[in-house]
């Protein structure tokens, strides 16, 4: 018998952290039990702790193969269409001009591209005809600023719910700007979404200066007041802050805004990203300076996204169950590729092309040995692709998130706040 080479133990203040993420599991052993584990010294552990420890594969069979068992896992993940996700760009217009915006540097802000009704109409067809086999479907709004096209969004929308027969669900990413001006004669269709993805990327000076009107007006506090409506009438806003090192001190002040409005905290999530490409160099900073802002802003008694969970495979773009589709029909598997021609993997038209479609299924973090060998496996998955290909020029996995520079504090936060989800059922 020997160690699963998969299972990792992190040092804790009290014992080790045994990360398993062949069965997703996290156990906290004693170091007695370690040193045991560590020097293949099997025979001194008692008995019934050595079976719960082959029962959870944390000790294998010599000729036992976990890369291959890992690999059917990911196959398992990758190839199930029980549950589809579709995104539609329904336009790439956009009334903001976003100094980070990626849809800008590819030159297509500007421009007026807004999906029509006969390309809708084959957006419908094609997801009648991928999901045939799924329970379950979730559609995305997405653009450029999709609001700028509700009529094909509402169209979407209804058209999409009497035709399908499973569970259909509804969310919206959108810069908030026109949710005030549309509230009134949208607010049934508003009302329908599980939740809406609005951006405030901090307090008013900073937000505005980020994130303001193609000619440079402010937008805060439009959009604060969008938000209000929303949540004053139970709908849930995500609220996605994209954050800059130098600017992550000035964030609690967007969280006084958020209470000097009334913003209704039981319908309010936040989720922080670094977007920019130039944090990347920040990483390590940004790592230990997030942590305490997560802290503050949970302090705050507002809900926010934990930056640490358990995901084997990094997003939707290296599965068979998640398809992006631009304004034209064009499918591409990741929003930031958009308009990449290179990355494009069929039309609603033609359908999906097999052969680039595989590039992406293919992506298998088991394949970079730095992966292979990594702690963080079980909850980053291989990292973003759209980032490795930034930084690199390949489609690849290997990019690591901000949280692989702070790794043993985000699993203490992990296991302190969703310990007891993915603790062993059975105690060591
Ligand atoms: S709102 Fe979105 S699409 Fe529009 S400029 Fe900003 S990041 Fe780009
Ligand atoms: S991308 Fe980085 S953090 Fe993620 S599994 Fe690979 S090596 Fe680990």
């Amino acid at each position: 018998m020997r160690l699963n080479k998969l299972v990792h133990f992190i040092k804790n203040d009290d014992g080790y952290i045994v990360i398993n993420p062949l069965i997703g599991e996290i156990d906290v052993i004693d170091s007695e039990l370690y040193n045991m584990l560590i020097s293949a010294n099997f025979n001194l552990i008692p008995q019934k702790i050595f079976e719960v420890l082959k029962d959870k594969l944390i000790i294998v069979q010599d000729n036992y193969n976990e890369f291959y068992a890992y690999e059917n896992l990911l196959k398992k993940l990758k190839f199930d269409v029980s549950f589809q996700t579709f995104t539609i760009l329904v336009t790439r217009s956009c009334n903001f001009e976003c100094v980070y915006c990626y849809e800008h540097t590819n030159q297509i802000l500007l421009q007026e591209r807004h999906m029509n009704r006969r390309i809708a109409d084959e957006v419908i067809e094609f997801i009648n005809r991928m999901s045939y086999n799924s329970k379950k479907i979730k559609v995305i709004f997405y653009g450029g600023e999709p609001l700028l096209n509700i009529n094909v969004l509402t169209y979407l929308m209804d058209e999409l719910e009497s035709h399908q027969g499973q569970k259909i669900t509804f969310e919206l990413i959108t810069n908030g700007y026109l949710v005030k001006d549309l509230w009134e004669r949208y607010k049934k269709y508003f009302k329908k979404f599980k939740q809406i993805q609005i951006t405030l990327d901090g307090p008013p000076e900073i937000h505005n200066k980020l994130r303001p009107l193609r000619g440079g007006l402010p937008t805060f506090e439009t959009i604060i007041t969008g938000i209000k409506l929303l949540t004053d009438n139970g709908v849930h806003v995500a609220l996605r802050s994209n954050l800059y090192l130098k600017y992550i001190k000035e964030y609690p002040k967007l969280l006084d805004e958020l209470d000097r409005y009334g913003i209704n905290k039981k319908y309010l999530h936040i989720g922080i990203g670094f977007v920019h490409p130039d944090e990347i160099k920040n990483y390590p900073l940004i790592s230990k300076k997030f942590l305490n802002l997560y802290l503050q802003i949970k302090r705050r008694g507002f809900s926010i996204t934990l930056p640490f969970y358990v995901q084997r495979i990094p997003c939707g773009a290296i599965t068979n169950n998640s398809f992006v589709i631009d304004y034209n029909g064009d499918i591409y598997k990741c929003w930031a590729l958009v308009g990449l021609k290179q990355f494009k993997v069929g039309t609603v038209q033609k359908g999906i092309s097999e052969k680039t479609h595989r590039k992406f299924l293919s992506l298998n973090p088991l394949n970079n040995s730095k992966c292979r060998d990594c702690p963080m496996l079980m909850f980053c998955g291989g990292g973003c692709i759209y980032n490795n290909y930034l930084h690199s020029g390949k489609l690849d996995l290997g990019f690591c998130p901000f949280q692989k520079y702070s790794f043993r504090e985000y699993l203490q936060l992990f296991i302190k706040e969703l310990g007891d989800k993915y603790a062993s059922k059975k105690q060591i």
